[in-house]
């Protein structure tokens, strides 16, 4: 994965030769530099945000003849990329799960997202690897509207052997998943996990439906789920969810299908909400921990660039 971002930074840093940055020479390899990223699936805004802070810091500058320029380059864009990725804070999950189980208390976790980006797979995930990690988890199914979405969750359930409660369609979404806090609290269950509608009329009314879960069941955390193969979708839902429910962090959901990187990139820099885990498959065990630093390094390491 993210090959095709390394390349872009790639593409960058063989631009600019001379020790004297002039603003025709930088405007124009950062011309090259948009589209390979573009390219690579980061979203406009964020490639424009992206270009102009990298003109503002190195337009005019003077280096050293020591100072290769092209690496010069490569590490300004890295280290505003790296700057990103760092301000968003990780979130230990499990520490924070403990610590709630030690205060006798669920943790409850809120998955928000559109259809179809992974969210009811990714609940599946998560409580695999609870259950693995020896907590006791259930399933609350806070979508009624979807035809198919109760049976959905149950078919996880079953699989991993967990409760889920649910309650007919058109229930309150508020409700079952106060419902479920209230059993988790009597029957001392470690992790609540909270499916949510991705789809209704309008948007702001399923904006409506997430403040109202959010105000009934205060959640421990909200997590935003995205699918790395949206582009452009993933990132206006990830701005959307952000305004309405403020979530704390974020599962990038086919990255086994997404060799290009960009979501992961603009979703933290819109948001500055740190990536806790990536999808990478369909399989329950396809939760992988997202690590910040591997991720830049990748970048740092971007093939053919130090050789040029
Ligand atoms: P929801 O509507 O958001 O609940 O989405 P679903 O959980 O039903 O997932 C939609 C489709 O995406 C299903 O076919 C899933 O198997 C698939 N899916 C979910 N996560 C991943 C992933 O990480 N990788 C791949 N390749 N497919 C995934």
């Amino acid at each position: 994965m993210f090959e095709k971002l390394k390349k872009a930074i790639s593409t960058l840093t063989s631009a600019a030769t001379q020790k004297t940055l002039s603003e025709d020479e930088v405007v124009k390899s950062l011309e090259d530099f948009e589209l390979a990223l573009l390219e690579s699936d980061v979203a406009e805004e964020v490639v424009s945000a992206l270009t102009t802070r990298v003109k503002q810091e190195v337009i005019g500058l003077k280096l050293s003849r020591s100072i290769p320029t092209q690496e010069y380059l490569k590490e300004k864009l890295l280290k505003i990329i790296r700057e990103e990725f760092f301000k968003a804070k990780p979130i230990d999950l499990i520490q924070r799960i403990n610590e709630k189980k030690a205060k006798g208390e669920p943790y409850v976790i809120v998955f928000l997202g559109i259809n179809g980006t992974g969210k009811t797979t990714t609940i599946a995930k998560f409580a695999y690897l609870l259950k693995e990690k020896g907590f006791s988890v259930i399933l609350a199914c806070a979508d009624t509207h979807r035809a198919g979405a109760i049976e959905q969750l149950t078919t996880h359930a079953e699989r991993l052997a967990l409760k889920v409660i649910a309650q007919r369609y058109g229930a309150d979404p508020a409700a079952v998943a106060r419902d479920a806090v209230i059993y988790a609290k009597k029957h001392r269950v470690d992790v609540v996990l909270v499916d949510t509608a991705g789809r209704m009329q309008t948007s702001r009314n399923l904006m409506d439906e997430m403040e109202k879960i959010i105000r009934v069941v205060n959640p421990d955390l909200k997590i935003f789920i995205g699918d790395a193969l949206a582009g452009n979708d993933a990132v206006s839902q990830a701005k959307e969810f952000q305004r309405f429910t403020n979530f704390d962090g974020v599962v990038l959901t086919k990255v086994d299908a997404d060799v290009k990187g960009g979501a992961a990139l603009s979703i933290v820099y819109v948001t500055s909400r740190p990536i806790l885990y990536l999808g990478i498959g369909q399989s329950y065990d396809s939760l992988k921990p997202f690590d910040p630093d591997e991720f830049v390094r990748s970048l740092l390491n971007a093939e053919g660039a130090s050789e040029r």
